[in-house]
């Protein structure tokens, strides 16, 4: 009994395109964010870790980078520019920067992860051209919660609807989404994350990454946790949730991720996140009892 069993993922997606496992390589490209270089805001996102920030001088380069990483599990990767907001450049330096990570033969395609209001037409246009060469591309939006309230509790700086011209523009460029949701949020339950995934499913996305809510050193959050404003769920609730949401999600969407971990000293909660297999084994058991992906299609939303 493994997840892949009943669920439709991106790893199993890449094996079916490049006929072998793809790794993906995390990459930094020593952005910075609108919600911290004060354009929208200074705080960032109150789950962000702000202390991550590396300076500039102490990033090594991309090439660096690549070869650093490269796991020797694979043969081919894809180049994910992870950290902050992957667009939020000058058209010549993402090119510079994109072009330098796609320069390895075993590099097949790219991933940015960004904010719903950061992708300039110059940033679309050069992640097109970059698929129309043939390889694979996806952008990674960040939206968390579709509830505009939950996005300002959160200090977003962007809303539902910034998400919604983001999608309706990468359609445009026929590129790929991978939408980021966070179950846990704040004044959130389970209706909120199945409205949500309704919302992002009915303005077309092609994979889902979940994870749960994590308290970081470094974030504004982990005040407000220490002062007992918020709460993290069990890794029980937790799994309930993902595994609601994987049954209510058509087939065809691909899981990039159903839970993260936080392995390094940074986690303050939920401490079962330090390790990757509970939370996914916990999932994988409700949708082998319940019903896997897609099973829930068509259903009214239940409550746990
Ligand atoms: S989560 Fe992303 S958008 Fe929010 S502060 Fe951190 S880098 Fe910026």
């Amino acid at each position: 009994m493994q997840l892949t069993d009943y669920v439709n993922t991106f790893g199993d997606y890449l094996k079916r395109r490049f006929g072998e496992s793809v790794h993906k390589l995390s990459l930094s490209g020593n952005f910075t964010c609108p919600n911290r270089d004060g354009s929208l805001g200074f705080g960032g996102c109150t789950f962000c870790n702000a202390t991550s920030f590396t300076a500039s001088s102490s990033v090594k380069s991309i090439a660096e980078q690549l070869s650093l990483n490269r796991s020797g599990k694979s043969l081919k990767y894809l180049a994910y520019f992870q950290a902050y907001t992957s667009t939020y450049a000058e058209a010549k330096e993402l090119n510079r920067l994109y072009l330098e990570a796609l320069k390895g033969a075993d590099i097949v395609g790219l991933c940015v992860g960004t904010r719903p209001d950061c992708l300039s037409n110059e940033a679309l246009d050069l992640l097109a051209e970059i698929q129309a060469c043939g390889y694979e591309v996806w952008v990674e939006l960040g939206l968390q919660t579709a509830f505009d309230e939950t996005l300002k509790l959160i200090n977003r700086h962007h809303t539902f609807n910034d998400y919604v011209t983001a999608v309706k523009r990468l359609h445009d460029y026929n590129l790929k989404i991978c939408t980021h949701l966070i179950i846990g949020l704040p004044s959130e339950e389970l209706l909120h994350n199945l409205t949500t995934l309704e919302l992002v499913l009915n303005e077309g996305v092609d994979a889902l990454k979940l994870h749960q809510l994590h308290i970081v050193k470094g974030a504004l959050m982990a005040k407000q946790y220490a002062e007992g404003q918020i709460k993290v769920l069990s890794l029980e609730e937790y799994a309930q949730i993902a595994a609601k949401i994987i049954q209510y999600t058509p087939k065809d969407i691909l899981f990039e991720r159903v839970s993260a971990s936080v392995m390094d000293d940074s986690l303050i909660a939920p401490m079962w996140s330090k390790h990757r297999w509970p939370p996914i084994n916990a999932i994988t058991t409700i949708l082998h009892e319940q019903g896997g992906q897609g099973s829930l299609v068509g259903e009214v939303f239940k409550k746990l």
